[in-house]
């Protein structure tokens, strides 16, 4: 007999994995930037995930463009081809600095194909001393062991050893130990525009064209890792579009399906061809279903009045973090771009960002922490202003709670 009775978080604890620490409500339903739980209770979502479902909950176009191919074609695999994934590939290219673009399913997954492509692009071209990777103290690239291993946080690699090697970390922003660093065995410099789950960390641009530079003088690739910074996050179509830095591979994923499953690698022809065939692939990658989402979420974005809606709506959003600063002076600095924003608490709240995630939820406002010291918020890209603003107001509910003496 199958239990047929309602999923509860316990189950959680008595069935999954324990990789995870979910919250105690489960969402069932949502619309927009509404939410709802089990229980009926309603949440303003400044989440929308973990800057996943940038156009909200349920968008009509985006229901439509997975119903319309949920009837039509699921699955082919890449023996062949097919049409949502050609039609994708083609927006991509005409709108960003790409000629080819490789599909998967997550962020870490298209970093993987970056990271083995340059390592690849090395081999093709140089001798064998030029494989070193360098990154950044504090990035996020992914869970995958090579991702976590170009990525900069120990704790994430810890006890997985022996990890790939090859790999050299430096501060980020630090435009010195970049110059003293890149060698003749550099292969490519692997960088977020803003590091995101490092706590919403702008690459300052001279650093950025520091690094540029460099590649530039030693014959290495340039990888911008816009898992969480594109499509439209932080008011442009991609953040190195305002940076004045053009990388030869960028990796996507997170709000590209809006909530489906779907990433990319995006590179010049030159370097794209050195995944020939048979060097790299996966089953789902190029999914007419995920691919058919992201074409829809592509064509709300690739939109200057929605873009320039992020930006408006950026503003309007710090000026009410700002507000609520004046009045209980909890955030040291508020920073980020576009609807990719980081609250960096003070002193005498450092290491507590998870309570404002927990008494949030108890307002009914969901937000995000970007480690101990950051409160991260990533609303939809095409928020309502009044769901901006009564979010805005249970934050100041949050703040005047956890301010209260106990
Ligand atoms: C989330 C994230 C990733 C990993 O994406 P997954 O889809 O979780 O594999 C990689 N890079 C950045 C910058 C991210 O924010």
């Amino acid at each position: 007999m199958t239990d047929k009775s309602p999923a509860t978080r316990a189950s959680f604890d008595q069935y999954m994995f324990p990789n995870y620490a979910p919250l105690d409500v489960i969402p069932v339903r949502g619309q927009g930037s509404r939410v709802w739980d089990q229980a009926g209770r309603e949440y303003v979502d400044f989440a929308c995930g973990i800057a996943v479902s940038s156009l909200g909950h349920c968008h009509p176009a985006l229901v439509a463009a997975l119903n319309e191919q949920a009837g039509r074609l699921w699955h082919v695999s890449n023996v062949m081809t097919n049409e949502p994934a050609l039609r994708l590939a083609r927006k991509l290219c005409e709108e960003t600095f790409a000629d080819r673009v490789y599909f998967c399913s997550s962020g870490g997954e298209a970093n993987e194909a970056a990271f083995k492509l340059v390592r690849k692009y090395a081999s093709d071209h140089s001798g064998p001393e030029k494989r070193e990777i360098i990154a950044f103290e504090n990035a996020f690239h992914g869970r995958t062991l090579f991702t976590v291993s170009v990525g900069g946080q120990a704790k994430y690699t810890q006890g997985f050893e022996p990890l790939p090697g090859g790999i050299t970390h430096l501060p980020f922003n630090d435009v010195e130990a970049l110059e003293r660093a890149v060698t003749g065995r550099t292969c490519a410099i692997v960088v977020e525009p803003i590091q995101g789950e490092g706590g919403v960390l702008p690459a300052a641009p001279e650093f950025l064209r520091a690094a540029r530079e460099l590649c530039d003088r030693h014959e290495a690739l340039l990888v911008f890792d816009e898992v969480q910074t594109g499509n439209g996050r932080t008011g442009d179509l991609y953040a190195y579009m305002s940076s004045g830095v053009t990388p030869d591979i960028m990796s996507t994923a997170k709000g590209m399906g809006g909530g489906f499953p779907v990433g990319a690698t995006l590179a010049t022809s030159a370097v794209a061809k050195s995944l020939a065939v048979g060097t790299h692939g996966s089953t789902y990658g190029g999914n007419p279903l995920a691919c058919a989402v992201a074409e829809a979420v592509m064509d709300v974005i690739c939109n200057p009045e929605v873009l320039a809606g992020v930006r408006r709506r950026s503003e309007r959003l710090i000026a009410g973090l700002e507000a609520i600063n004046d009045r209980y002076g909890l955030f040291r600095e508020v920073r980020g771009r576009g609807l990719l924003l980081g609250c960096e608490l003070v002193e005498e709240w450092r290491g507590r960002s998870r309570d404002f995630l927990s008494a949030g939820l108890a307002e009914g406002l969901m937000i995000l922490v970007a480690g101990p010291d950051v409160i991260r918020l990533a609303p939809s890209l095409v928020i309502p202003d009044e769901d901006m603003d009564e979010g805005l107001a249970r934050l100041d509910r949050v703040a005047a709670s956890l301010k209260a003496p106990a």
